[in-house]
């Protein structure tokens, strides 16, 4: 058997017999089986929007006898009777603690939140009722932010490709459809990753890993460089190893760890709101037709340099998805997006986000915990706008001339939206920045000026970084890992996850 690696260009509403034959007319062969590589949409040229698909050939009657090595994660397993806590079951955490369990170790997981199944009824109660649930909702609960978002795949960093390959096969495993591992931009969907992380956890289980459901990690105890006991609300748990993957959300984790002599820093972020438009308006600016067949939605990607002080970018595009209401505490109002596997409902949805450098907006030489506090309150400003969960908006073109929208829009957005001068409750800069971008973007993308700007979106990524060494230990520590997007170093599901996958293996490395 032997091996050939073809780039074919295929209409968008292909079916298997079609690429056969293409495939068949290209290669000469009769008798071949063939797997698919790559998949991306080139929508370059509306006239002739296709898919470019990188296949491996199969035949005997090909020569090349060696199949293209793929990136693999080797996890070498042996019997090691050392205990680590890890705290989180997103992305990050729940990945950290695969790892070790395939590794030997006895991991317990512990998570705030509840289980998937409790998480859906929360959110669910949550959207219908306005009452809020600490333990299940957007941020909390099994598979953290991960699970209820948008579950797009993608990342830019080269430097993962075996956690990569390890995390897009676990998914597979569990549950998600195949295609993930070879299109350019893979989406699970929140669908998917309500019986994905589900799947995980019974595979996590079966090899000996804990989970323990609303448990709160309140405390460490610490000894010289070790911490040597995790305390939680429902009592104190050893460890050898221990792995903090509390994401960005958790203000009351970031300081209880801060308390404990864990250093943390600035960095750079980005804050902003939410666009959201017709999905069809998105599809015809993109493809020139309202629909196509075989692909789903639309997406777009959008950056500017705004007014020259603060770039302005789109980020996390939902196509066919929902504006959600993604606040981790009962107090606080922030939006974020998400979509269903198909993709299929009548609205895009982004954030527009300008960059945030808070020694410029907030102070120089701020603190760790004074960000906290700054983020703190701007998140419950937008609560006391209408003392529940509304979304404060207007529509593009009143962002722009700061006035109030007139009339009322309809919105995926399950809470109600309401008008309001969006422009005056986000920082001035960030708003005057916003502005020039929203210029840009009418100019860049027909419709775009059709949209709505929807309340605050202040978490893509994490607003402070913590202090770790280039293992991944927290500066001062031996057995102490913070890993994930809370950490200030990763965000996304991918990165986070590849992030606690790499502090993992140092510990399976060394211990
Ligand atoms: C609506 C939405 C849509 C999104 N869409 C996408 C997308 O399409 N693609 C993408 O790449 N990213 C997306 N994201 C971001 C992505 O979900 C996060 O980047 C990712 O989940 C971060 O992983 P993490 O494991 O570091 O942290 P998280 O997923 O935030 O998990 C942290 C976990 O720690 C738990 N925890 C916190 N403190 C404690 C404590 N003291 N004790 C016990 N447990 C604790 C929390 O309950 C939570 O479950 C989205 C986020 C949201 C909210």
């Amino acid at each position: 058997m032997g091996y050939k690696q073809l780039t074919l260009k295929v209409p968008t509403g292909y079916d298997d017999n079609l690429l056969r034959k293409k495939i068949a007319s290209k290669t000469g062969l009769k008798k071949f089986k063939f797997t698919i590589e790559r998949k991306s949409l080139d929508a370059r040229n509306k006239k002739n929007i296709h898919w470019e698909m990188k296949l491996l050939v199969q035949a005997d009657a090909l020569k090349q006898d060696e199949a293209p090595k793929k990136p693999h994660l080797k996890i070498p397993y042996k019997k090691r009777n050392k205990r680590v806590v890890v705290v989180g079951s997103g992305p990050a955490g729940f990945f950290a603690a695969f790892v070790l369990q395939q590794a030997g170790f006895k991991t317990t997981l512990v998570e705030r939140g509840t289980d998937v199944e409790k998480r859906t009824e929360g959110i669910w109660q949550f959207e219908t009722t306005g009452v809020f649930n600490p333990l299940s909702n957007y941020a909390f609960g099994e598979g953290g932010a991960g699970t209820f978002s948008d579950g797009k795949l993608t990342s830019r960093s080269k430097r993962i490709s075996a956690e990569k390959a390890f995390i897009f096969s676990s998914y597979v495993a569990a549950g998600a459809p195949p295609e993930i591992e070879y299109m350019t931009h893979p989406h699970l969907g929140s669908d998917n990753l309500k019986i994905i992380v589900k799947n995980l956890r019974k595979q996590f289980e079966n090899l000996g890993g804990s989970f323990l459901f609303e448990t709160t990690m309140t405390g460490l105890k610490i000894r010289q460089t070790n911490v040597v006991e995790v305390e939680t609300n429902r009592g104190s748990l050893e460890a050898d190893y221990v792995f903090v993957a509390p994401g960005h959300s958790a203000y009351d984790t970031y300081r209880m760890l801060i308390k404990n002599g864990i250093g943390f820093h600035a960095k750079n972020f980005a804050i902003g709101s939410r666009m959201e438009h017709n999905q069809e308006i998105i599809n015809i600016a993109q493809w020139g037709v309202p629909s196509l067949p075989g692909v789903k939605a639309a997406e777009y990607r959008l950056t500017s340099k705004g007014n020259g002080q603060q770039n302005i970018y789109s980020f996390c595009m939902c196509p066919g998805g929902v504006i959600v209401p993604a606040t981790a505490v009962k107090e606080a109002n922030i939006v974020n997006g998400m979509s269903r596997y198909m993709r299929n409902e009548n609205f895009a949805n982004a954030a527009l986000v300008a960059a945030f450098n808070p020694i410029e907006m907030i102070k120089p030489g701020v603190s760790a915990l004074e960000i906290l506090d700054w983020m703190e309150n701007l998140e419950h400003t937008f609560y006391q706008f209408s003392n529940q969960y509304k979304a404060p908006y207007c529509s593009v073109q009143d962002f722009i001339r700061g006035k109030i929208t007139k009339g009322y829009e309809t919105s995926s957005y399950p809470m109600g939206i309401e008008q309001a001068p969006l422009w005056e409750m986000l920082p001035s800069k960030t708003a005057q920045a916003m502005r020039a971008g929203l210029k840009d973007f009418i100019k860049k993308m027909h419709g775009f000026g059709t949209g709505n700007v929807i309340g605050l979106e202040s978490k893509t990524s994490a607003p402070i970084q913590v202090d770790r060494e280039p293992d991944g230990r927290c500066t001062g520590f031996d057995n102490l890992y913070v890993v994930g997007e809370g950490s200030g170093y990763a965000g996304g599901i991918v990165s986070s996850a590849a992030d606690g996958i790499k502090a993992a293996m140092k510990v399976v490395e060394m211990a």
